[in-house]
């Protein structure tokens, strides 16, 4: 089959779900941090995949684990246990502090975060959810009404009782004091709306402890401690959305423990499969046994599969076997660095923030205004591609354009530089 055949019957068949074109090469194989295409050029994959392939494409012990398990024990009926799922479960409550040791498995992101949403209900017996207006936690029914609004664009409204706040960004503060962000007063006024607003049912707020869709804006130093005091003093739970910041890509095994404040319930999705689908819904005895004697569903098809809860358990032993979070640390230590020496070189490097292998860069027209800039942002995606080099822009309409640069754990010195160079040489070719 030609490359012109495979595009004509991809443009026939099928449906296109995003607002992007697709990336234009076939892909053929992946190993480690890179991808090879149909004429065999290499391309540096510094998003690991959909953020998820954290150990780096088909890691040898994921193969192993893949192949073993599918010849002995693939899928079960959803209330039937397996060993995979119960070591899952211990392993992961081993890694988290003492409060979160229930968990239960399923398969994607919105999934982990539809089920978090469902017991923070039961247990509280409210319904509203509130959450920042650049967050992403699915496109479901509740995890999406929690996420921003143009992913949901054309649909309708939303659930009743999902109420937003703003996202607190130090690089475009909505309050000053002493030319520093003063996210204490942003706070105080959104809860003051959040109060206004609520009908007094509220049940949960969910966050992303690094909003990472939203243009990997970090949680001010502080936040995190008295976002969870304003749910406590309101009877809500705080739910902490982990798909791509839990299981060391920050430097820390959950990018909480960074402050921490543990969540009342944790997800996990995108990295817990490192490339599989595999999401875990993580919280504590108490909340479990209230939803449990309030008649807590969710038996999804996949819930407690054996096959991907093995991938899981490889996961977990092969970050814990090698210390995964000092190399995260190390290499995002180096990451950082080499974006720092780029802003110095381009002005239109604005903001470099992030933590450990999970960084972002916005761009922005000049400096002294903070114009994003757009279009400038997509023709160095462009380029950096066809230098051998896969990035994720995010772009908001009207608000920022920001790369985000979350390469595998395994991803070598030498690659990590390979992959600066090649953003460098693209900032320089279209800035021109
Ligand atoms: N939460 C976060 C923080 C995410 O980044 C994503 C995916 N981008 C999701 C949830 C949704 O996960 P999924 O696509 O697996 O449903």
């Amino acid at each position: 089959e030609s490359v012109d055949e495979f595009w004509a019957t991809a443009r026939r068949h099928l449906i296109r779900y995003a607002h992007n074109d697709f990336v234009p090469a076939i892909i053929e194989r992946a190993a480690g941090s890179e991808v090879f295409d149909s004429e065999g050029r290499a391309i540096l994959d510094f998003t690991s995949g959909q953020m998820s392939a954290l150990l780096g494409h088909c890691h040898p012990a994921i193969v192993e684990c893949v192949s073993r398990s599918v010849s002995r024990l693939d899928h079960l009926f959803s209330w039937m246990l397996s060993r995979p799922v119960v070591d899952l479960a211990a392993a992961l409550a081993n890694t988290l502090p003492s409060g979160l040791d229930r968990v239960m498995l399923l398969s994607t992101g919105g999934e982990s975060n539809e089920a978090a949403i469902r017991m923070a209900k039961l247990h509280t017996g409210g319904h509203e959810v509130v959450s920042f207006d650049q967050s992403y936690h699915g496109v479901t029914h509740a995890a999406g009404a929690a996420t921003y609004g143009i992913s949901r664009r054309g649909y309708g409204p939303v659930a009743p009782g999902n109420l937003v706040i703003p996202t607190p960004n130090a690089y475009r503060p909505l309050f000053e004091r002493d030319g520093r962000h003063d996210w204490r007063t942003e706070l105080d006024h959104a809860f003051a709306m959040v109060d206004r607003q609520s009908v007094g049912s509220l049940a949960a707020f969910i966050a992303e402890p690094i909003l990472s869709t939203g243009g990997v804006i970090e949680l001010p130093p502080g936040y995190l401690t008295a976002l969870k005091r304003k749910c406590e003093e309101r009877g809500m739970l705080l739910i902490l959305d982990e798909a791509q910041t839990g299981l060391c890509r920050t430097g820390d095994w959950y990018a909480f423990q960074h402050e921490g404040v543990a969540p009342d319930i944790l997800t996990l999705s995108k990295t817990l499969g490192a490339g599989l689908p595999l999401a875990a819904v993580i919280t504590s005895d108490e909340i479990e046994s209230t939803c449990h004697d309030r008649g807590f569903y969710f038996g999804t098809t996949h819930v407690s599969d054996p096959l991907a809860a093995a991938v899981g358990l490889t996961v977990v032993t092969v970050l814990q076997e090698n210390a995964f979070d000092r190399t995260a640390r190390q290499l995002g230590d180096r990451l950082r660095r080499g974006l720092l020496e780029i802003q110095s070189r381009h002005e239109q490097v604005g903001d470099v923030r992030g933590r450990g292998l999970l960084q972002g860069i916005e761009l922005v027209t000049d400096r002294e205004s903070r114009t994003p800039a757009h279009d400038f942002g997509g023709a160095v995606t462009q380029a950096c591609f066809e230098l051998g080099l896969h990035l994720n822009i995010v772009q908001f309409p009207g608000s920022s354009s920001i790369f985000r640069m979350a390469p595998p754990l395994t991803t070598t010195d030498a690659e990590l530089d390979r992959g600066l160079d090649i953003l460098d040489q693209a900032l320089t070719t279209v800035a021109g």
